[in-house]
């Protein structure tokens, strides 16, 4: 069976996200609540704002049940969706769901870098070149043990793996190459 991709859709670019999975063929769905969570195979938290995500997750109750979920299906988040899932956040510090064990530090390009577009290089052996649009991004700044760099911008890592999970600090829904999508659909069906 074709497996479901959830989007959360509580704040943020979660329509971006949905078209780009549809672009690719999966079969995508808006989640909102804890119900709406069970029933998808694996779930994308997208960019936006992560206090806001914050507040909001708790406010649909969806806090803890997200955490449980990420223990045994596989998320890609980016941006804000990264501070969500990160064990350790700074600039300024914040709750989040500590699935993966990455420390961030929010907005760490700064002023001098609000919002920029580079090409960078995947670390898998592919030497394939994909456009990162970082836009408030977080850095990452230290990466645990179970953690596999697959990118990196600036010597910083940029595209993470750990487990299920994928993490890009930049918004791969906003360009139009397809490779990231692909790559954790194609995860998702080993799972
Ligand atoms: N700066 C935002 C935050 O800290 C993230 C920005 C984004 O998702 N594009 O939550």
């Amino acid at each position: 069976m074709l497996p479901v991709i959830g989007v959360l859709a509580l704040q943020g670019d979660f329509e971006a996200h949905r078209r780009a999975f549809d672009e690719i063929g999966a079969a995508t769905r808006e989640v909102r609540s804890a119900a709406e969570l069970a029933a998808v195979d694996a779930l994308v938290l997208p960019g936006g704002e992560s206090t806001t995500m914050l507040k909001l997750l708790e406010l649909e109750a969806l806090t803890e049940p997200l955490r449980r979920y990420g223990a045994s299906h596989p998320i890609f988040a980016t941006c804000a969706g990264a501070i969500l899932l990160a064990t350790e956040v700074s600039h300024p510090a914040q709750a989040s769901l500590g699935l993966v064990d990455i420390a961030v530090q929010r907005n760490g390009y700064g002023r001098q870098l609000q919002s920029t577009v580079a090409q960078v290089e995947l670390e898998d052996g592919s030497g394939q070149v994909v456009e990162a649009v970082f836009i408030r991004a977080p850095i990452i700044r230290r990466c645990g043990p179970g953690v596999q760099v697959l990118a990196r911008y600036r010597g910083e890592p940029v595209l993470v793996s750990s487990g299920r999970h994928l993490i890009a600090t930049f918004h791969p829904e906003l360009t139009r190459d397809r490779t990231i999508q692909h790559r954790f659909l194609a995860s998702v069906h080993l799972q």
